[in-house]
Order: C-alpha cells, then sequence, then structure tokens
C-alpha cells in the first residue's frame, strides 16, 4: 500500500481459485491463497471459485489480524456460458447469492477423473469433496445480472473479457454498455473495453501459485483499506 496525495494506492488480486475449483490445483487451500498474498504484499484478494463461495470464510478468518482484506465471491458462469466475477463485500452477503446461484446449476454430480477434485476447506482446516459438479453453467443470463448481483449487496465483473473461451469476447464477439457492466476484467488486451469505454481492471485468475506469483499486479486508489473502502473505490472507477 503507498499512500498518495490522491488517497490509499491499494494492490489487488479480484479472481483466484482455490482448490474447490476443479480446475484449481491442490495446493491452492484457502489458507496457502492468504499467505502468498500477504507475502505477494498485496492489499486485498477476492476468492472466486467456479460457482461457488465455499472456501472464502476459511480464507477470511485466516486473514483476521493480518494486513489483508479478503472479499468473498465466486467466478459465475452465466448460462451463456460467460465467466463473471461477482464480489461482495463480506460473508454475509455472498452466502444467498451463492444459495442461489447453486439451485440453478444442473443437479449433477462431479466425476473426479475429468475434472479434477473440488476440495472444500472448513475453517478448522478440515476438507471436504463438494460433490455438485461446478464445471458448468448456471441458468443465469448475463443481461440482468448486474442489478441481480447488486441486490445481493455485490458488485458483478465480467471476467477476461478478451480471452478466447468463457468470455463476453469469445461469446458474443462484442461489449457494449448496454450490457449494464459498468467495470469488466482484461486478461491483457483492453482494446475492447476501450472501443466500449468501459474502465477495466486486470487480475492473475490463478490457479496455481506460480501463476499467482507470475502475474504482474495492479493497484487502484481508495479512500480505505476496508471492504467497503473496496467496493467505494471500484464504482467510483466504473463510474469513470
Ligand atoms: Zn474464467
Ligand atoms: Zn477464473
Amino acid at each position: 500500500m503507498n499512500i498518495t496525495d490522491k488517497g490509499l494506492e491499494l494492490y489487488y488480486d479480484f479472481h483466484i481459485h482455490s482448490c474447490l475449483s476443479p480446475c484449481g490445483s491442490d495446493e491452492m487451500t484457502p489458507q496457502m491463497i492468504v499467505d502468498c498474498a500477504i507475502a505477494k504484499e498485496l492489499d486485498c484478494i477476492a476468492l472466486t471459485d467456479h460457482n461457488i463461495s465455499g472456501n472464502c470464510l476459511s480464507a477470511i478468518s485466516y486473514a483476521q489480524g493480518k494486513d489483508l482484506i479478503v472479499l468473498p465471491g465466486m467466478e459465475l458462469q452465466t448460462s451463456e456460458e460467460i465467466h463473471v466475477i461477482c464480489i461482495f463485500p463480506d460473508i454475509e452477503r455472498a452466502v444467498p447469492f451463492e444459495s442461489y446461484v447453486r439451485s440453478t446449476l444442473p443437479p449433477i454430480k462431479n466425476d473426479i477423473r475429468y475434472f479434477g477434485n473440488q476440495t472444500g476447506v472448513r475453517p478448522d482446516g478440515t476438507t471436504y469433496e463438494e460433490e455438485q459438479m461446478l464445471a458448468v453453467s448456471s441458468d443465469i443470463p448475463l443481461y440482468g445480472l448486474y442489478p441481480l448481483v447488486e441486490s445481493y449487496g455485490g458488485m458483478a465483473i465480467p471476467a477476461h473479457i478478451d480471452r478466447t473461451s468463457f468470455s463476453i469476447g469469445s461469446v458474443l464477439g462484442m461489449l457494449d454498455k448496454s450490457m449494464g457492466f459498468p467495470l469488466v476484467e482484461v486478461w491483457k488486451d483492453p482494446s475492447l473495453a476501450d472501443a466500449a469505454g468501459i474502465p477495466y481492471i486486470q487480475s492473475s485468475d490463478a490457479h496455481n501459485i506460480d501463476a499467482f506469483f507470475e502475474r504482474e499486479y495492479h493497484s487502484f486508489i481508495a479512500d480505505e483499506k476496508s471492504a467497503d473502502g473496496i467496493f467505494r473505490a471500484l464504482k467510483n472507477i466504473g463510474a469513470k
């Protein structure tokens, strides 16, 4: 964190997968992610597993008393197979949204052989296997998603819009303000966001520790190093 004349410069990573994602490495326990984020001198992170927030409480609990803000969240897969980061200021607001998302997932059990294991980690460190298949689309459409997540107290940010799969760019071929998102996430190429005149953030989308450390980190200006301060700052970026 740097103190500037405009406010606090916070380093962030709002797109991280833990071992609960079928494609997430087993080493990515919520506790390990918190330790790595502190080692990387980040100020704030969000845990965003596919269609689930189950490991967020463990990360938040483990970060208590440490100099790191952990936002709960998930990477929602819409009915169009578009990935959208959904983040919340606290677990109390994340859990009801997760329950709703779960009710919209096809009731299929995960096949570990094809998709990988989905390890949930409780705050006491004990683990369980999440049976619901997470590598699927919800039946929640992209249009209307921003106000939906906002109604739960969170913020929806379309993920890696410039990627060649599971993105607004790859599925719809365009980005427009009429989609209702004031802020998007760019993987590498900001041209789509720039053309639409929509501000963007950049995160790691790390599925393993090496990727987490390799990715360059970015910052924004906030008035306070807190969950509420981060949300004010993100909404402020999106308002520009
Ligand atoms: Zn994704
Ligand atoms: Zn992701």
